[in-house]
């Protein structure tokens, strides 16, 4: 993946989105094996497990909303949710710091994990 500041509850909430579609599509393919129970139950459970897990990671984002801050984006204006010390703006991706020592400093994630 490249460097691209996008907001982590997006990013959580499209690896959500593709969680549903994965499990769709996995349900979808077991309609091809009509003619083999195990296989079409297999595949329907898999499908199942992973729309399940989608919905375990939408209420895992609701969970984390509780724990962000909302911030003021000083680039689009619009209010945005901070998770971490550093986080993008979720409408416009600006990279925003809750550290002050931060300020100023290219954005880089590793800051969400490193404790000084
Ligand atoms: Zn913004």
């Amino acid at each position: 993946m490249a460097a691209k500041t996008t907001s982590k509850i997006n990013k959580i909430r499209t690896f959500a989105l593709v969680l549903v579609f994965v499990g769709i599509l996995v349900m979808y393919i077991g309609i091809f094996f009509r003619t083999s129970p195990v296989i079409m139950s297999v595949t329907m459970i898999l499908g199942f497990i992973f729309i399940l897990a989608s919905s375990g990671v939408y209420f895992w984002i609701g969970m984390m909303s509780t724990k962000t801050v909302t911030v003021q984006c000083p680039n689009c204006g619009k209010t945005t949710k901070i998770l971490g010390r550093v986080d993008a703006c979720m409408s416009c991706n600006e990279p925003l710091t809750l550290d002050a020592e931060l300020e100023g400093k290219e954005f880089d994630l590793k800051y969400n994990r490193k404790k000084s």
